[in-house]
C-alpha cells in the first residue's frame, strides 16, 4: 500500500471508530477539533488522490451507523450536512464560489451552530407525528416518543402547510445541565460530562420520562418536505413562517448583505459565546435565496449554498507530564496539570487547573495520561479527562499527599471539605502566599513587592509574617538578589506610603477568608479601629449590615489565634493607621450614595482592586442587580448580570467607563 493510501485506511479507522463512539455510544473519545483535523486531512488526501476516494469513505457520509435500538427514520428529503471553514480566507474563498457560480454577490443568513443534536419533527395536518434523528443523512433512528416530552417542541403547530418536516437542533441548557448535574451529585450519581452528551443520552432512553428529566430544548433552522403552501423565497422568511407557526428559532440569526458583515457576526459570536445559556461551535451561513439555493445544489452530500464557520479550537490533546501542588496563603493544596506544551486558540498552554482531590479521582486523571485541556475566553484552562484508550501501561490513580510538599508538615483533610490543608501556619509557601497578597492592589498597593520579592524574603529568613516587612532596612534589602540601591529605596519608600491606608484596607489585606474589601470597608466603618474589632463577639460581628454568620465567625476566628493578635500589636507599633471613620453617614468621594455591581472579568483590575477603588471613591459592592444599582462594571464574559442589568435598564460601563467615573 502506498503511504497516502496507508494514512487515508488509518484516518478512515479513527474517524470510524470516533464516529461510533460519539454518534452510537454516545461517548466521545476523541475532541471535536481532533476529530475535524483528521477529517480534513482525509478529505485532503481524498482531493489529491481521487483513486483513494471511496462511497464507503468517512467524508461521503454525515454521522453513524443508526443503532439498532431504535426503528430506522427515513427521511424523505435528506438531512444535510456541511462543510466547515476554519478562517477569513476559507470564508472569502466561500463566497468567491458562490458568487461565480451565480454570476452575482449574493447575500446570506447567519445563525449560530448550536452544539446539539440534529432532529426532523414531521408535522401532518399541523399535529406532531413524529421525530427523527439526522443518523446519516437518509435513515435516522425514530424517537418520536422522547421528543414529544421536549417542552420546545410544539406538539401542533398554528397556521402550518398540510405537510412539513421542521429541522432544528436539540440541545440542553447549561444553566438545566448545571442543575441536573447539581440533583444527581446530590443524589450521589457520577455527574454527566457535557451538555452534548447529556441531551444526546437523554434522546435515546428506552422509558421517554427519563428522556423528560433532562429538560432538553429545541431551535428549528430548516424544513425538509413541505406540501400544501406555498413555500418561502428565503431563509429569513423561512425562519419567519417557523416562528409564526409557534416553533422556537433562534433569536440572533441575522441577515448579512456582505461577507464583511458574516464574518463580523462570526468574530463577534466566537468572543461572546460564553454569555450564551448553551454551547455553540461556530455559525451557519446559508445563502439567503432559497431560488439561488436550489441553482447552486451540492457538491457530493454537501451544498454548495452554505458552510460552517467552525470557531478555534477550545480543546487539545496533550501529555499530562506530572501533577503538581500550589499552597494558598490558607494553606489550601491547589492541584494543578504539567502539560507537555500545546497550543490552543493561538496561546500555549504548559498548565491547567485540576480543581481538587476528588474531581481527579472522579475523571481518574493520572500522570502519563494523554489528556483532554479545554481552554475558552478568560477562563483558567482546565483539563476535561484522560483519553483511556491511549493510557500507558502501570500507571496508578493520584492519591493526595499527606504532608505538605513545600514544608513537609501533616496535611489535613476537613470533613466534607474537597481541599486539604497544610497544617503549618509558618509553612513557607503561605507566608509567601500571605505577604504578596498583603502587597496586592486593592489591598496594601506596595509596588515591587511581588512573586519573586516575597519569595525571597521568606527564603531569607527575612519575613515569616506581614509585620515583618515594617521591619526591612537598606542593609537587609541588599543581602537579597537583584536588589540595587534604586528598588531598595523604593520598596522602603513604598512600605513608609502604605502605613496611611487605613484600616479598611488593612483589613483586606490580612486575607481573613471572606473578608475582600467590601466586607472589609463595612466592618472598619462599623468599628473605628481595629482593637474594638479584635474583641468583638461573633453576635456583635453579625450584627454589622452586610455581615452574616459565616463572615462574622471567620473574623472572630482569625482574631482569636495569638500569632495574628501579635501580627496587628506590631503593625501598630509599626505606626501604620488601623482606625477608619466611625459610621460614616456621610460617605465622602465622588461615588458617593452610588451602588456597583462588577461582573465579567475587566481588562487590567481585578474584582478586588476594581472593589477597592469604588469602596475609596465612597461607592458600594453590591453581589446582585436591583433597581437600587447605579451601574454595572461589565467585563469580558459577563454573563446574566450584565443580562438583567439590560433589562432594567441600569447604566453599563467598562473597565474604561469606571475609571472616568472616578
Ligand atoms: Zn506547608
Amino acid at each position: 500500500m502506498s503511504a497516502p493510501a496507508a494514512r487515508a485506511a488509518e484516518l478512515r479507522a479513527q474517524i470510524d471508530e470516533a464516529n461510533r463512539n460519539y454518534h452510537v455510544l454516545d461517548a466521545p473519545t476523541i475532541s471535536d477539533e481532533t476529530y475535524d483535523a483528521a477529517l480534513r486531512e482525509l478529505r485532503d488526501l481524498e482531493d489529491a488522490h481521487p483513486d483513494l476516494a471511496t462511497p464507503e469513505s468517512p467524508t461521503q457520509r454525515v454521522g453513524g451507523a443508526p443503532s439498532s435500538d431504535f426503528s430506522p427514520y427515513p427521511h424523505g428529503v435528506p438531512m444535510l450536512s456541511l462543510s466547515n471553514v476554519f478562517d477569513e480566507s476559507d470564508l472569502r474563498a466561500f463566497d468567491a464560489r458562490v458568487a461565480k457560480l451565480a454570476g452575482e454577490p449574493a447575500t446570506y443568513v447567519c445563525e449560530l451552530k448550536i452544539d446539539g443534536l440534529a432532529m426532523s419533527l414531521r408535522y401532518e395536518g399541523g399535529v406532531l407525528r413524529s421525530a427523527g434523528t439526522r443518523g446519516d443523512g437518509t435513515t435516522g433512528e425514530d424517537v418520536t416518543g422522547n421528543v414529544r416530552t421536549v417542552r420546545d417542541v410544539p406538539r401542533t403547530l398554528r397556521g402550518a402547510p398540510q405537510t412539513i418536516d421542521v429541522r432544528g437542533e436539540i440541545y440542553l441548557r447549561k444553566s438545566a445541565f448545571a442543575a441536573l448535574n447539581a440533583s444527581r451529585t446530590a443524589a450521589g450519581l457520577p455527574s454527566f460530562a457535557n451538555p452534548r452528551n447529556t441531551a444526546a443520552g437523554g434522546l435515546r432512553q428506552k422509558d421517554p420520562r427519563l428522556t423528560a428529566e433532562r429538560k432538553l430544548s429545541f431551535f428549528a433552522y430548516a424544513i425538509g418536505a413541505f406540501a400544501g403552501a406555498e413555500p418561502p423565497a428565503t431563509q429569513v422568511e423561512l425562519l419567519a413562517a417557523l416562528r409564526a407557526y409557534g416553533v422556537p428559532v433562534n433569536e440572533h440569526a441575522t441577515a448579512c448583505a456582505t461577507i464583511d458583515d458574516v464574518l463580523a457576526f462570526c468574530r463577534r459570536w466566537e468572543d461572546e459565546r460564553a454569555t450564551l445559556d448553551y454551547e455553540i461551535d461556530g455559525v451557519v451561513i446559508k445563502v439567503d435565496s432559497l431560488a439561488l439555493q436550489a441553482k447552486l445544489g451540492y457538491a457530493g452530500k454537501d451544498p454548495r449554498w452554505a458552510t460552517a464557520f467552525k470557531f478555534r479550537a477550545q480543546e487539545a490533546r496533550t501529555k499530562l507530564l506530572d501533577i503538581g501542588i500550589n499552597v494558598s496563603r490558607s494553606g489550601k493544596l491547589n492541584p494543578y496539570a504539567i502539560l507537555d506544551p500545546v497550543g490552543i486558540g493561538g496561546v500555549t498552554v504548559k498548565m491547567a487547573t485540576l480543581h481538587n482531590a476528588d474531581d481527579i479521582a472522579r475523571k481518574d486523571i493520572r500522570p502519563g495520561d494523554t489528556v483532554i485541556v479545554h481552554r475558552a475566553g478568560d477562563v483558567i484552562p482546565y483539563v476535561v479527562g484522560p483519553v483511556l484508550e491511549l493510557r500507558p501501561k502501570k500507571t496508578a490513580p493520584y492519591a493526595m499527599p499527606l504532608a505538605c510538599p513545600v514544608c513537609g508538615s501533616p496535611v489535613e483533610r476537613p470533613e466534607g471539605d474537597v481541599f486539604s490543608y497544610c497544617t503549618n501556619v509558618a509553612c513557607p509557601a503561605q507566608v509567601t502566599e500571605r505577604i504578596r497578597h498583603w502587597c496586592t492592589r486593592g489591598a496594601m498597593d506596595i509596588e515591587g513587592v511581588g512573586d519573586a520579592l516575597s519569595a525571597a524574603l521568606v527564603e531569607a529568613g527575612l519575613c515569616a509574617n506581614v509585620a515583618d516587612l515594617y521591619d526591612l532596612d537598606a542593609e537587609k534589602l541588599a543581602t537579597l538578589p537583584r536588589m540595587g540601591d534604586r528598588t531598595v529605596s523604593n520598596v522602603l519608600g513604598e512600605l513608609e506610603r502604605s502605613k496611611t491606608r487605613g484600616l479598611a484596607r488593612v483589613l483586606a489585606a490580612l486575607g481573613i477568608r471572606y473578608v475582600g474589601g467590601q466586607n472589609a470597608a463595612l466592618l472598619a466603618g462599623e468599628f473605628g479601629t481595629i482593637d474594638e474589632l479584635a474583641v468583638a463577639s461573633r453576635e456583635r460581628l453579625a450584627e454589622t449590615d452586610g455581615i452574616g454568620p459565616q463572615i462574622a465567625e471567620s473574623v472572630a476566628f482569625f482574631f482569636a489565634r495569638e500569632s495574628n493578635r501579635d501580627v496587628v500589636r506590631r503593625l501598630a507599633e509599626r505606626g501604620l493607621d488601623l482606625t477608619a471613620p466611625l459610621h460614616p453617614k456621610e460617605p465622602v468621594g465622588v461615588l458617593a450614595g452610588k451602588t456597583f455591581v462588577i461582573t465579567g472579568t475587566l481588562p487590567s483590575l481585578s474584582r478586588e482592586e476594581a472593589t477597592a477603588l469604588i469602596v475609596d471613591a465612597g461607592g458600594k459592592v453590591s453581589g446582585s442587580v436591583s433597581k437600587k444599582t447605579s451601574y454595572v462594571v461589565a467585563g469580558e464574559e459577563a454573563g446574566s448580570k450584565l443580562a438583567k442589568a439590560q433589562t432594567l435598564g441600569i447604566e453599563i460601563v467598562d473597565e474604561a467607563g469606571l475609571r472616568a467615573l472616578l
